[in-house]
């Protein structure tokens, strides 16, 4: 029996895909990755872009897949019109049952039925263990907990099995350098997933651009955010979140180093990092330091970051530190059901602050909300001025993801027009140019405090946040953005 695993992610990383691979390992199934990234198109693609595959390559998906007795492509929502080009495709030439899963058709299994044969929901290690072991058996797998299916016409959709409290239980993401594929989009070819193209391919810290293993920690997350995509409805009134331990996190560290001896830092890519207690994060960083030696850069919220733990992980390597603000504006942090108030926020970015002579500070910021008046985003701007130096912010334009609290009022309130441009096709790295956005860059360029108060007051507001400004503001963000590149080029 073998499952082919089809990744469409920007970032080979493709966390869910790999465990599930390892998963099926395991049990004695042969797995076959295949990583069809396009960077390219997913950075500079402007929001509305559709995307679309050549023919010649999804026909070298079919060839790869040939041999399959099961397809499983994994998605997000800004990957859905590639899943439905690769389903249509493979339904077309080949036999075998196409399953979706991730956190979108966990969402919305009605739509992905649509197109495929089986949707995953939730996580999905088991489920695709046990449906594979069924297939192998040849018995029925239509109450397999956790699977959707459409049958003469009909929706089946099984209930979730518990969740998997113990994390170590998992083996590690599937790294193997055998049997996987990866498309090399400047060939328009399927290559080898060899070490040299991991090599070529791997995730590089987005600050350093050095070579980086991406991990997560964790499952769930303690935090309810309105515009959160999550699992955590599938499995209420259960332990969603749940904690590796860190001998479990360094065994995989280990063995990812020897493996990938190119690799020059990791990020530990999970919200919920920091809800480790200051004893484990102690051990954590201990046998880091003593094992792993690499620099790494990890994320935390500002409720559960403390100076003893971060103490710990500077002393251990850690370089940067990444920590979501989204908005200081008390009535957007409503909005967004997020209630970390402003004082623990600024203490956070303070106990980050002692350790800047080691530790660079990275903020994430939600701008272009539909919902926000100039009034909540100068709270933002003005929360910022307050925030010790020296700090990087990155931006994320706010999108209403299906299923999320944030998508169902935005639909109701009719800010929602067009599904696919407005949800599917939307780019969260393409901010929207306006006088009240650009302030937030400033930052980056070091300018003075004293210079964005100044840009701030009520006058310079009313002349520049004006619709018929924001054209004049874009040709103006264009000509840096030229000069930038000729500079680089020099
Ligand atoms: S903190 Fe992050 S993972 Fe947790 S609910 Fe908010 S956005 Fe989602």
């Amino acid at each position: 029996m073998k499952i082919t695993l089809i990744s469409p992610y920007s970032d080979i990383t493709a966390y869910g895909v790999r465990n599930i691979s390892a998963f099926v390992k395991k049990e004695g199934f042969d797995a076959q990755m295949l990583f069809m990234s396009d960077k390219e198109f997913d950075s500079k693609a402007k929001s509305g872009s559709i995307y679309q595959y050549d023919e010649d390559i999804l026909r070298q998906v079919t060839e790869l897949c040939a041999d399959s007795d099961l397809i499983g492509i994994s998605l997000f929502t800004c990957h859905f019109d590639r899943a439905v080009q690769l389903t249509k495709y493979i339904k077309h030439s080949l036999k075998v049952p196409v399953m979706w899963g991730g956190i979108h058709p966990t969402i919305k299994p009605e739509e992905s039925l649509n197109y495929c044969d089986i949707v995953c929901l939730a996580e999905g290690e088991e489920a695709v263990a046990e449906l594979l072991h069924k297939m192998k058996n040849k018995e029925s797998y239509f109450n397999t907990k956790n699977l959707c299916f459409k049958k003469d016409g009909n929706i089946i959709k099984n209930p979730i099995r518990n969740i998997k409290e113990d994390l170590d239980t998992f083996p590690f993401p599937d790294y193997s350098t055998e049997n996987h594929k990866i498309l090399d989009n400047a060939l328009k070819k399927f290559i080898p997933l060899d070490k040299a193209a991991y090599e070529r391919f791997f995730f590089s810290d987005p600050l350093s651009r050095k070579p980086a293993y991406m991990t997560m920690t964790t499952r769930g997350c303690p935090h309810k955010c309105s515009y959160c995509m999550s699992f955590r409805g599938m499995y209420e009134g259960q332990k969603y979140l749940r904690r590796r331990s860190p001998k479990h996190i360094i065994e995989e560290l280990i063995t990812i180093k020897k493996n990938f001896d190119f690799i020059e830092g990791i990020m530990i890519s999970d919200d919920s990092f920091f809800v480790m207690p200051a004893r484990d994060m102690k051990e954590f960083s201990e046998l880091y330091k003593e094992k792993i030696t690499l620099p790494f850069r990890c994320l935390g919220s500002p409720s559960t970051i403390t100076e003893e733990k971060l103490s710990y992980l500077v002393d251990a390597g850690l370089y940067e530190m990444q920590m979501g603000i989204e908005t200081a504006s008390e009535q957007t942090k409503k909005l967004y059901n997020r209630h970390t108030s402003n004082d623990i926020v600024l203490g956070a970015a303070q106990i980050i602050n002692k350790f800047n002579a080691k530790l660079v500070a990275i903020y994430d910021v939600i701008l272009d909300n539909p919902y926000e008046t100039k009034e909540n985003i100068i709270e933002t701007l003005e929360f910022l001025l307050k925030v010790p130096r020296p700090f990087h912010l990155q931006f994320f334009s706010l999108i209403f993801f299906p299923g999320t609290e944030l998508y169902s009022r935005a639909k109701k309130d009719g800010i929602i027009t067009d599904e696919g441009r407005d949800v599917y096709r939307k780019q969260f790295q393409f901010i929207q140019v306006r006088y009240l956005n650009l302030m937030f860059y400033l930052f980056n360029y070091g300018v003075p405090n004293s210079i964005i108060k100044f840009l701030l007051n009520k006058h310079m507001v009313s002349i520049f946040e004006r619709e018929s400004m924001n054209r004049v503001l874009s040709g103006l963000v264009s000509l840096i953005k030229a000069f930038k590149r000729t500079l680089r080029k020099k």
